[in-house]
């Protein structure tokens, strides 16, 4: 395919087009191209191609993304399937009014989709139906952030009924093809609007799109599923920092539609001795101001275990000492930031008289 046209080309909207603006837009070209009107060869192609741009552009995080940085800002976030998903309602707007009231679940939307992806439940099936997405919350520390973890975690949805191995049929008993639509899950319905006759294909009613029905349903389930408890285990990746992962599919399952995600929502622990900025930890070693003087060996704590440092004498407070790559691996990066080393200089609060003279002497000393 040749390079993407810029999507506010595409709907022929200036940059700052209000939502609205989008929408009549879209409205306006869907009528034109939608390809159960126009039987050009060229419709089909052209008609994605402009629902895509609706598509991101009606979502207002989506055209942010876009805005910013392009088509690749979008197309290395999300697939073309979430980016038409996303904007189900928006689609279901445009198509309500154009194919008359059918509300979120059947008509328009669904049979936009099954004409330009083919259909084959590719969205959830009927009624785009999609398990809910999960949350699973994780806290690590800066030594996970260095090594990766192993996480094993065990999460409670549905599962697939050990009875009927998720199939929703009585044992010994299946599915039967629906006669309504012939097994195929879909039927063609035409639609009279304005002395024009719209033909639309639609999820079928009696088998909720499948193709199939259940004569002898499970006693265990429901259509397949119970609750259960799903063991996950996943690497988390070195060098992550705050925020979330998905794990697409890992979410809710339900009968006759797509999972829903899981979403990871990883926090970074604060450490008791490092901060962090991004790849780099820093450390305060606190030393007395006759060290600083004199000079002296130590060991310090990295992530690695403890390093011995140098601090020259006449080290001044604050000074830094930079260990090179003992910091943390970063996304995008070769190899590990480092660690740096503030030298915090203690000057003594009480002192002794017999202190107080040896400070008086030294002082005197050096002029
Ligand atoms: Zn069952
Ligand atoms: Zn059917």
């Amino acid at each position: 395919m040749s390079a993407k046209r810029d999507y506010y080309e595409v709907v022929g909207v200036s940059k700052n087009a209000s939502i609205n603006e989008i929408k009549s837009q879209y409205r306006k070209l869907a009528l034109k191209f939608h390809p159960d009107r126009n039987k050009s060869p060229e419709a089909g192609e052209h008609f994605k191609e402009i629902s895509e741009a609706y598509a991101v552009l009606s979502d207002p995080k989506k055209r942010s993304l876009y805005d910013q940085h392009g088509h690749a800002g979008v197309d290395g976030r999300y697939s073309t399937e979430d980016i038409f998903r996303g904007a189900g309602a928006n689609f279901d707007d445009v198509f309500s009014d154009l194919f008359g009231r059918q509300g979120r679940s059947s008509g328009g939307f669904d049979s936009i989709f099954q004409n330009l992806f083919g259909g084959g439940g590719g969205f959830g099936g009927f009624g785009n139906q999609r398990g809910r997405d999960m949350l699973y919350e994780t806290s690590l520390t800066m030594e996970d952030v260095l090594h990766g973890k192993r996480m094993e975690i065990d999460l409670q949805k549905n599962v697939d009924c050990p009875d009927c191995n998720g199939s929703g049929c009585s044992p010994g008993t299946s599915k039967t093809s629906c006669a309504e639509c012939k097994g195929h899950g879909q039927v063609r319905v035409s639609r009279n609007m304005g002395g024009m006759s719209f033909v639309t294909v639609q999820p079928c009613r009696k088998c909720g799109g499948e193709g199939s029905i259940i004569e002898k349903p499970c006693r265990k389930c429901k259509q397949g599923k119970v609750k259960g408890t799903k063991h996950l285990s996943f690497d988390l990746p070195t060098g992550i920092d705050d925020g979330d992962y998905v794990l697409s599919g890992e979410g809710e399952s339900i009968p006759n539609g797509a999972n829903g995600d899981l979403i990871i929502r990883v926090r970074i622990q604060t450490h008791p001795e490092f901060k962090r900025d991004g790849r780099d930890i820093f450390y305060d070693a606190h030393i007395t101001m006759i060290d600083a003087s004199l000079g002296k060996s130590f060991e310090v704590p990295t992530l690695d275990g403890s390093h011995k440092i140098n601090v020259d004498s006449g080290s001044q407070p604050n000074s830094i000492i930079k260990l090179k790559g003992k910091g943390l691996p970063g996304k995008g990066f070769h190899g590990r930031g480092d660690q740096y080393v503030r030298l915090v200089v203690n000057i003594p609060k009480k002192l002794n008289k017999q202190q107080k003279n040896l400070l008086k002497e030294f002082d005197d000393s050096t002029n």
